[in-house]
């Protein structure tokens, strides 16, 4: 069977979405299109710095690779972060990565936990455990994670913090948090983020049309080979998150392209909201600053999370104010 593109070479992948059987190399041009329309859209093409948030997972190379192809590579630099997980040992696929940034002329600056709040994760959560606070490690590592890249790409003066989110991770968001009914950040999502705080680089998700099974295959056809090791916080409870992707998998099973059709959908509706939650209160207020670090926190909060967490885990020794 002949690729339905090309019409030259043997097709070697089925894309149920668009019903055509692909070449290889098709297949990887379709990709890079979709990303480079996408990456239009959100404006990184007239970017002159664009920070890449990369994990060392599959979707990091599949970020890298596609941006490079149509964006100079001077103007893009990689952040990885070690959270600082025992077992949980990264260190092959950092290494892989490395190999291929630089391959494509991308500078990649590694950067740790302990190394810029003084504590790796594990630390964090012993503290945490002593002083009997119940909070899951993913709280932790997921907001100083977000708090150290928008850190990265103010140093080196970025305008987009770009990261590696599918249109799987995407649409989970989206459904969950119209589940929860959390207007902010549904408006947050979308092709056209808000900016709540000068203090924040926009952060994009140019692989945010691309399905999570298209990042893999890519990865896989670029010979980039990836063992998903399994971080030992993983909880094994049935999440709000597992159970949405379950659904959405059997919706995409029986109808080829839902995923797309909800993102696609969301994004006209998101600009709407987004107008009329904009016009209805006069402006979006900027954050207020964290007492403690000075950087962006949540409407009403005197100090942020991290330094909450911190001090309530021991490892910051300022008082907290009464609420
Ligand atoms: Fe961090 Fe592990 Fe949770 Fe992922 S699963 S957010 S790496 S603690
Ligand atoms: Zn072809
Ligand atoms: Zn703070």
């Amino acid at each position: 069977m002949m690729c339905e593109a090309c019409k030259l070479r043997e097709a070697e992948i089925f894309q149920p979405h668009t019903g055509r059987k692909l070449c290889r190399q098709c297949f990887i041009e379709d990709i890079k299109q979709r990303v480079k329309e996408e990456s239009e859209k959100i404006g990184l093409l007239k970017a002159s710095k664009i920070l890449l948030a990369v994990s060392g997972g599959k979707d990091s190379f599949v970020l890298a690779d596609t941006l490079a192809s149509f964006i100079d590579s001077s103007k893009l630099i990689a952040y990885n972060i070690t959270e600082g997980i025992h077992g949980y040992n990264r260190k092959d696929q950092i290494q892989q990565l490395r190999k291929f940034l630089s391959e494509l002329g991308i500078e990649l600056i590694e950067d740790s936990f302990k190394q810029s709040t003084g504590y790796t994760l594990d630390e964090m959560m012993q503290s945490a455990k002593l002083k009997g606070l119940n909070v899951s490690a993913c709280t932790f590592c997921g907001g100083f994670r977000r708090k150290l890249i928008n850190n990265a790409g103010r140093n080196v003066n970025a305008d987009f913090v770009a990261t590696g989110h599918n249109l799987d991770d995407e649409v989970q968001a989206i459904i969950i948090n119209l589940i929860r009914g959390d207007l902010i950040r549904l408006i947050r999502f979308g092709d056209k983020p808000l900016k709540l705080s000068s203090k924040f680089v926009l952060r994009v998700k140019p692989l945010r049309k691309i399905y999570e099974w298209e990042t893999t295959m890519y990865a896989y056809y670029k010979g980039y080979t990836f063992q998903e090791v399994e971080c030992p916080y993983i909880t094994t409870r049935p999440t709000l998150r597992a159970k949405v992707r379950e659904l959405l998998y059997l919706l995409e099973d029986n109808r080829p392209g839902t995923l797309l059709n909800i993102i696609e959908e969301f994004d006209r509706m998101a600009e709407n909201v987004r107008k009329s939650y904009v016009s209805s209160t006069q402006e979006m207020k900027e954050l207020p600053r964290c007492k403690i670090c000075g950087e962006p926190t949540s409407y009403g909060r005197d100090i942020c999370k991290n330094c909450e967490l911190l001090i309530r885990s021991g490892l910051l020794h300022q008082n907290l104010p009464i609420s």
